[in-house]
């Protein structure tokens, strides 16, 4: 998917200086963002209270929308650089093409990661026919300075591995959650990972105290460390935790996202992740004159243009402010 936001403002994210070193129960609400005509997604990070958990640098959660009669969703080819976008549906499909060459259909549960390195392109369209029901989430994660020029490349994984508890099923999405090792290629220590639960389910996640954690909640009613997390809402745990206390009042699913504090300043903007305003400057002047990105092909429509990038200043805000 595409930052859409027509006042996309810079952000410079990441360092250790805001990480919570202890257990926190800090919940974030989402800020609405419209995409498209009839889309409306709920953007949890960044966020006014915090802008990265560990390399996770961007949550989008949307849906269940009935598209029945419906396009769906149509993002028209945009370029990509310095990250990992991870395509999580609980329902629907969606069509990802990208300008390593890459069609893949990316169905309920099944991995969309694509890592764009120093350059990529790709759409994402509700395939014609398409279920009735759309609900997912899209996620970016940042790369480190020492993987962020590798090749742009595509993985979708249909089996995931999982772990299960009596009344929950997690499924790991991404980097290792208790001793299950997802497919998906990371560049930093992380986890993300689905959690299912089944009303009346009470357990306990193993988690690794070096980790800072959030757990979003997609759907249903669920508690997590005790705290009620309603669909389309996220709940920041900070660090230093050995395990997780969730439990459902009716079936519920969560994601929970994970990862060593990120150590590096980022600087984020529209769908790029760089180190400095200047590098973002060129990779948009890079895409208005359609070099270094790359050709999606097979889209049924234009390329999605930059939005301008406003004369301001980067001041370093860190993780949260
Ligand atoms: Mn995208």
């Amino acid at each position: 998917m595409s930052n859409l936001d027509r006042q996309a403002v810079p952000a410079v994210c990441g360092g250790r200086g805001f990480v919570v070193a202890e257990p926190v129960r800090e919940l974030l609400s989402p800020r609405r963002v419209q995409l498209g005509e009839s889309t409306e997604v709920r953007r949890l990070l960044p966020n006014l209270g915090r802008r990265m958990v560990g390399a996770w640098a961007f949550v989008d959660h949307y849906g269940p929308d009935d598209i029945a009669d419906e396009p769906g969703m149509q993002v028209p080819p945009h370029p990509h650089m310095g990250l990992q976008t991870v395509s999580w549906l609980h329902e629907g499909e969606v069509l990802h093409r990208d300008s390593t060459g890459s069609l893949q259909t990316v169905r309920p549960r099944e991995l969309g990661l694509m890592t764009s390195g120093r350059a990529i392109s790709h759409s994402e369209e509700s395939p014609r026919p398409h279920a009735r029901l759309l609900h997912g989430a899209q996620l970016w994660v940042a790369l480190p300075d020492a993987h962020r020029h590798v090749e742009p490349h595509f993985q979708h994984h249909a089996d995931l591995p999982h772990v299960t508890a009596p009344g929950l099923t997690a499924t790991v999405i991404l980097g290792e959650l208790d001793g299950a090792l997802s497919p998906g290629t990371t560049y930093s220590p992380l986890v993300g990972a689905d959690l299912a639960l089944t009303r009346g389910a009470e357990t306990n996640l193993p988690l690794d105290p070096d980790f800072e954690y959030a757990v979003l909640s997609m759907s249903g009613e669920a508690h997590v460390d005790g705290v009620p997390v309603l669909p389309g809402s996220m709940l920041y745990l900070g660090c230093g935790r050995t395990s997780l206390p969730l439990r459902a009042d009716s079936d519920a699913g969560l994601m929970l996202l994970g990862g060593e504090p990120f150590e590096e300043e980022i600087v984020m903007w529209w769908n790029f992740v760089g180190r400095s305003h200047e590098e973002i400057e060129r990779a948009r002047a890079d895409w208005q004159t359609g070099t270094r990105f790359g050709e999606v092909h097979g889209y049924d429509g234009g390329r999605l243009p930059a939005p301008a990038l406003p004369p301001v200043a980067l001041k370093p805000r860190g993780r949260v402010r």
